[in-house]
């Protein structure tokens, strides 16, 4: 027992990484899931050459809009899209040294999540940049729809068509897994930061209110619906500032504004839900219609979202279980044995 301890500590373990535009997690094998951060890093731009970190995760996203000079905090990734590879290095080497063990003897392999246009080029860049700061020995990549498939224990290995929605929070992703690979894919300019802006907008012209992006997701989180029920409508008092006076004023906004704001974003993608179906061939329709539609990503948590899919695709709709941590459980099951497993990674 206390042999094998030691020797666990002497070798680093394998890990996964699921970047995502609002949250990066990290699955250490043997360990699980061991941290999930939003992907946020405040940097000392005054550190040429030396560790530049500030915070990461939720301490930097406090930052987000209150730094000034030579500090900022950044979200590195946005609209699904990396902007500053860099950055992204930073945040994932300051993630693994606060939440994994270190090997003496070896650094780990790292699996990163990615999406499926991610461009070859792209993934050079994050290996240059990883390799760069020493933070890993070898880099895989798994084609995050794969991995949300893995995560819903989807059998993606038959000849058998899954399809699965990630509604992320940058955008969404409508797959389609069989034998072991992707066979259709699309991604969408809709998710939560999108259903975020939507809300602000609407806040701003029906109320005369302006109000912060962080308020707006709370508002989302707590009272958004994809379908409007009578029985649930509330008057939500929010805290923001008078357009044209500037000064701080509360408004009551309904429930019914807030669902009606996401209309016509929901009704976007569950047309393009259907789409998907006309496109496909009679035997994968056949299959899904079997199965039903797997529904995952944070910004599946939209209340009747998964309802709303059903209605106008006429195909069921299951949401997974815990959508955040759908997408880094399959990716976690490749790296604890990624031995056996490669040949769902890309190189
Ligand atoms: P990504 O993988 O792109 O980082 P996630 O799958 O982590 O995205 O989902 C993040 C999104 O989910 C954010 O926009 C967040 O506001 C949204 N979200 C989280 N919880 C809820 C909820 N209860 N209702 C609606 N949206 C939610
Ligand atoms: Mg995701």
């Amino acid at each position: 027992m206390l042999l094998s301890r030691t020797v666990s500590r002497l070798f680093a373990k394998d890990i996964a990484i699921d970047l995502g535009t609002s949250n990066t997690l990290l699955f250490e094998s043997l360990n699980g899931i061991v941290a999930s951060e939003a992907s946020v890093i405040s940097i000392d731009r005054r550190l040429h050459g030396k560790n530049p970190v500030i915070e990461v995760g939720k301490q930097a996203k406090n930052m987000l809009g209150k730094v000034a000079g030579p500090i900022i905090a950044v979200q590195p990734i946005q609209y699904g899209v990396i902007k500053d590879f860099m950055a992204v290095s930073y945040m994932v080497s300051a993630l693994i040294n606060r939440y994994c063990m270190r090997g003496i003897f070896s650094k780990p392999r790292i699996v990163f999540t990615v999406a499926s246009d991610f461009l070859e080029t792209e993934k050079e860049s994050i290996r240059e940049s990883i390799f760069a700061l020493g933070i890993a020995a070898e880099v895989f990549f798994l084609e995050k729809s794969l991995a949300s498939a893995l995560g819903a224990d989807m059998i993606v290995t038959a000849p058998m068509g899954n399809m699965i929605i990630d509604v992320g929070g940058g955008k969404t992703e409508v797959a389609i897994v069989s034998l072991g690979g992707i066979v259709y894919s699309v991604s969408l300019p809709i998710g939560g930061m999108y259903f975020d802006d939507e809300i602000t907008r609407m806040i701003r012209s029906k109320y005369s209110l302006m109000i912060g992006c962080q308020t707006a997701e709370e508002i989302k989180k707590h009272f958004a619906a994809a379908i409007f029920s009578k029985k649930n409508s509330v008057n939500i008092p929010v805290k923001g500032r008078d357009q044209s006076s500037g000064n701080p004023r509360m408004a009551y906004v309904t429930s019914y504004d807030i669902c009606q704001s996401l209309e016509m974003l929901i009704s976007r993608l569950a047309e393009e839900v259907r789409f998907c179906l006309e496109t496909i061939s009679a035997e994968l329709v056949s299959d899904i219609a079997k199965h039903g539609i797997f529904l995952t990503g944070g910004g599946s948590l939209i209340r009747y979202l998964d309802k709303y899919i059903e209605r106008v695709v006429g195909v069921s709709v299951i949401r997974v279980k815990d959508p955040m941590c759908g997408t880094i459980l399959g990716a976690g099951k490749i790296v604890e044995n990624l031995e056996e497993l490669q040949e769902f990674l890309c190189l």
